[in-house]
């Protein structure tokens, strides 16, 4: 509600009945015929569970000079942007420990601000790597209505500074934090922005002025807030990269989760490292603060627990997915929307504040699992993980909220109402951990160069990218696209999709050729620390590859064809001159009536039979060069 302008803003405390329609200055708003009183959101929300915990005392007196903006309103409000930011500044400037620099600006025009902190005041990505300390890399707000780790980490910075309170945690660690990362979402505030979330009272909204989701922006890198942040990983270097946001969904008693992309992703080193140390540290420290540490919950049925949770496994558009593809340890964080901002804030400080002081402690076992991962080179790469459905799901004690459902009146179909109620008991879990489609790694990719815009943004990840300087004589393998189609045609056909038409590759057939690429060609190697994720951006049946993004959507067009006036006659003596021809003609005639009643389809099946039809009609230009025998 809070783009429509006018009407829609004097009746921002008046429920919305889609009933009447009328235009105000272009844009269609609803007319409330309906008045329900709407000030309090949060009402609409299932029973809040009682929380006191002793996280509390991390909240700074009202007469402490250096209380947060959010602290003030008593961790029930979150300052704007300027606010933030002007906060931050004067925060630096009376820290020595830290320093305030810009990543680039957004579509419009905000500075994406990172802020370094560093007892030993290194504040460029060279002195900062001299210092030798582990490195954490966290920012909040990339869906900006999920905003909990901006307050908490304009907390934790003033108590490792000014306040004096927590100096240890940079003795032997060293933070980068992006307060916001969606910048202009953020600004675009209201209490509406997130049905489902108790507070803040005000909040963002989850998409970029462009109405992108920078959380499905890892691979093809759209947004500037993304690329500035792969710039970040590339020169900065984190050890540990966390990204925080609020669920949706089910209820629960926990209320921080958090996790990686699990122990048999792309990065399996680093995926047991989460699980057999991370998680344990950080779980004892919240539960220590009075929280509720649990991994991420994905109800199975999408609606309650009675057939258990899933895990998940990210592609690489997601920032975990991307961070297992690049064997960067990547913990995403999942606040339960349905718990109070202030429990969710405290528990956020607890978790950024205890992974400095593992990192300090575990340093050189997260740096081992690390290279592990970048120097494996699998021969072979699932492009993503499914259920394993041979499996029987084993089952997990949950700290779940009781529930029972009901028959809806409006939506006429079944709906849960949850009781606000703890339970415990066993439910199944489902792993998300069975390989899918697994295509073997080739020694490189070529990319022509006329497709140098792809290219351009493969190298942007850091990826080395080499272009010919003579022409390449060689064997190698191409994809053909027979049954590709446009993905998930709905209402709207094509169906977009982050501002791209997604692609549905069918089944490629692979055919292996001698051919010459021209100088100019680019050729990307596999071997090297980002192979893996380079393969998951250019097999066409990798989820996150471009082909899927719809970059390469000329292919799919035919651009030359053939008058009847010739091919009438050449068919004919096509037909003449070939028996065999004849027979799977009439074949065809036989079985497809749709065939036989089209003069162009019946023209067509001889053009393309003849050297005349474009042969690189369907074919995706991306070739591979296979591993030597
Ligand atoms: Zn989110």
């Amino acid at each position: 509600m809070a783009e429509t302008q006018g009407v829609a803003f004097k009746m921002r405390h008046r429920f919305f009945t889609l009933s009447r329609w009328f235009l105000v200055t272009g844009i269609t708003v609803s007319a409330s015929v309906t008045a329900i009183e709407f000030s309090d959101p949060e009402a609409l929300l299932p029973p809040v569970q009682q929380w006191s915990g002793k996280s509390e005392l991390l909240i700074a007196a009202v007469d402490d000079p250096w209380i947060t903006p959010a602290e003030r309103s008593g961790l029930r409000g979150t300052p704007e942007y300027d606010d933030t930011m002007d906060w931050l500044h004067q925060l630096v400037a009376a820290a020595p420990e830290l320093e305030m620099v810009s990543l680039g600006r957004s579509l419009q025009g905000r500075d994406f601000w990172m802020v370094i902190a560093s007892a030993d005041r290194a504040f460029t990505a060279e002195t900062l790597s001299v210092t030798g300390k582990p490195l954490l890399l966290a920012h909040s707000g990339i869906h900006a209505g999920e905003i909990d780790g901006k307050d908490a980490g304009l907390m934790l910075l003033r108590d490792m500074t000014v306040a004096g309170k927590r100096k240890e945690l940079l003795a032997n660690a060293n933070f980068l934090f992006i307060p916001i990362l969606n910048v202009d979402g953020h600004e675009r505030r209201s209490s509406y922005g997130r049905v489902n979330q108790r507070g803040p009272a005000e909040m963002g909204w989850r998409t970029n002025a462009r109405n992108q989701n920078l959380n499905r922006d890892f691979t093809k890198l759209d947004t500037a807030g993304v690329r500035a942040l792969i710039k970040v990983f590339r020169q900065w270097k984190p050890d540990l990269y966390l990204d925080l946001h609020v669920t949706d969904g089910a209820d629960y008693q926990y209320d921080i989760t958090f996790g990686g992309n699990g122990r048999s992703g792309w990065s399996p080193a680093i995926g047991n490292w989460i699980e057999d140390v991370y998680r344990p540290a950080i779980s004892a420290a919240l539960s220590e603060s009075g929280h509720e540490p649990g991994g991420l919950v994905f109800a199975t049925n999408g609606m309650d627990m009675q057939d258990g949770f899933l895990t998940w496994s990210g592609d690489p558009r997601f920032s975990n997915g991307y961070g297992d593809a690049a064997h960067l340890p990547t913990i995403l964080v999942e606040n339960h929307s349905l718990k109070p901002y202030k429990r969710r804030v405290l528990g956020t400080y607890v978790l950024l504040a205890e992974t400095l002081a593992l990192l300090a402690k575990e340093e050189d076992s997260l740096r081992q699992a690390t290279t592990t991962d970048q120097q494996r080179r699998p021969l072979s790469i699932p492009l993503g993980f499914k259920r394993d459905e041979n499996q029987e799901p084993e089952k997990v004690m949950f700290k779940g909220i009781s529930s029972e459902r009901y028959q809806g009146k409006v939506s006429g179909a079944e709906v849960v109402r949850w009781t606000g109620n703890p339970v415990n008991e066993a439910i199944p879990k489902v792993y998300i951990s069975e390989p899918e489609k697994v295509v073997d790694i080739p020694q490189a990719y070529i990319i022509p160069a006329a497709w140098s815009d792809v290219v351009e943004r493969i190298a942007l990840h850091g990826i080395r990218v080499e272009q010919l300087s003579e022409p390449l004589i060689t064997r190698a393998e191409v994809y053909r696209l027979p049954d590709a189609g446009i993905a998930e045609p709905s209402g709207w056909t094509p169906n977009p999709f982050e501002g791209h038409i997604r692609i549905d590759p069918g089944e490629p057939v692979k055919q292996v050729i001698e051919t010459t690429f021209p100088a100019g060609s680019y050729r990307i190697n596999t071997d090297q620390p980002l192979g893996e994720l380079l393969v998951l951006m250019l097999e066409p049946q990798a989820p996150d590859s471009f082909l899927q993004w719809g970059f390469f959507l000329e292919i799919f067009t035919r651009t030359e064809y053939a008058e009847a006036y010739v091919m009438e006659p050449l068919a004919q003596k096509m037909l003449e001159n070939d028996a065999d021809l004849r027979q799977r003609f009439e074949e065809k005639l036989a079985s497809d009536d749709d065939f036989a009643a089209s003069q162009r389809q019946r023209l067509l099946w001889f053009y393309e039979q003849t050297p005349f039809f474009d042969k690189q009609y369907l074919l995706y230009p991306v070739a591979r060069i296979p591993r030597p025998e």
